[in-house]
């Protein structure tokens, strides 16, 4: 049975660490601010603006959300950004994505300072990212090397297969396995939806991320004896035996738990983690902004 990795944990571990750096800049005069912007009103959305605000606050990190209605203009919102941008106090820029119809996200991307973009998604971050030089982090990929790390889980040498190629999630995460050094070293091999044989493909694999969007997608006939399972997917699958009607789902069969040496679960896994990267990366971009003396 495969050893289950516990992001609440490591999530918690994460949050630990930050606490003293948090307090060392609040003595400087200095109070870590993330900003959150939210334009319309797409439930899921509010829901997960409202759990970063949470979670920022719980950490004494301040937290500004801005609510903008759907039919907010794309030069009103590229002026707000900038101006968040400017402003010396904010240390975090996030625009909740999805924008609605009609706005150019990327160009709203384009407008956040990259020192800010607490998200990993400027393309100077991600040009940075793919040269192996510091810059902001996607926060899930790089959860997921956070977790690998606090796990004692070698990536060194170690054949990794990333399905999904998504800016967020899959290109990111295959950079990073490709760094130089301990958290990276992997021979990494990117998978997508015109792959053929996915099986073949993943039954090499050492280490498996799936990222693909698709409830119990990834079969566990397919997984290479004690191969690790790292389990991005959250999907939502009807129950009626839930109070709810439904239940929230991976993209990895559960019977994947018996053949794999570790697995992150759905929920409880990989997604804890996203948010303690978002904090993580506010309070870095707290201290590179305002550099000790
Ligand atoms: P996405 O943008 O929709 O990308 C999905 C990727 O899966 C695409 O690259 C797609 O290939 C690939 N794919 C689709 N069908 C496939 C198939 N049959 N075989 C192989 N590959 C296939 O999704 P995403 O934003 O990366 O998110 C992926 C999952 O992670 C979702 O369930 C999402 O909810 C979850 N997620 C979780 C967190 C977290 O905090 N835990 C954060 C972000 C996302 P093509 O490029 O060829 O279309």
């Amino acid at each position: 049975m495969a050893t289950r990795l516990d992001g609440k944990l490591v999530a918690e571990a994460v949050r630990e660490g930050l606490r003293a750096r948090i307090e060392a800049l609040k003595i400087r005069g200095i109070t870590p601010c993330l900003t959150v912007t939210l334009v319309g009103d797409d439930p899921a959305s509010h829901i997960y603006v409202n759990s970063k605000d949470k979670a920022a606050r719980d950490l004494g990190i301040e937290a500004r959300t801005f609510r903008f209605p759907a039919d907010t203009t794309q030069s009103d919102l590229e002026a707000h950004v900038r101006k968040l941008s400017a402003d010396p106090a904010v240390h975090g820029i996030l625009v909740q994505s999805p924008l609605p119809k009609g706005l150019d996200e990327a160009a709203v991307v384009d407008a956040i300072a990259p020192a800010k973009d607490v998200d990993g998604f400027h393309p100077q971050n991600v040009g940075l990212l793919a040269l192996d030089r510091p810059g902001h982090r996607p926060c899930t990929p790089w959860g997921v090397i956070r977790m690998l790390a606090h796990n004692g889980i070698e990536t060194r040498g170690r054949k990794a297969v990333v399905i999904g190629r998504s800016d967020i999630v899959g290109r990111p995460m295959a950079n990073l396995l490709l760094h130089k050094g301990p958290q990276g070293d992997a021979t990494v091999t990117v998978a997508h939806s015109r792959t053929p044989d996915l099986p073949a493909v993943v039954r090499e694999a050492d280490i498996v991320v799936a990222a693909i969007g698709k409830p119990e997608f990834v079969k566990a006939s397919w997984i290479k004896p004690g191969a690790v399972v790292i389990d991005v997917g959250i999907n939502r699958v009807e129950d009626a035996t839930s109070p709810k009607g439904y239940r929230v789902v991976g993209d990895v069969e559960a019977a994947a738990e018996s053949v794999a040496s570790a697995l992150t679960p759905v929920p409880g896994g990989v997604g804890p983690m996203t948010i303690a990267l978002l904090l993580s990366n506010t309070v870095d971009a707290a201290e590179r902004l305002n550099p000790a003396a």
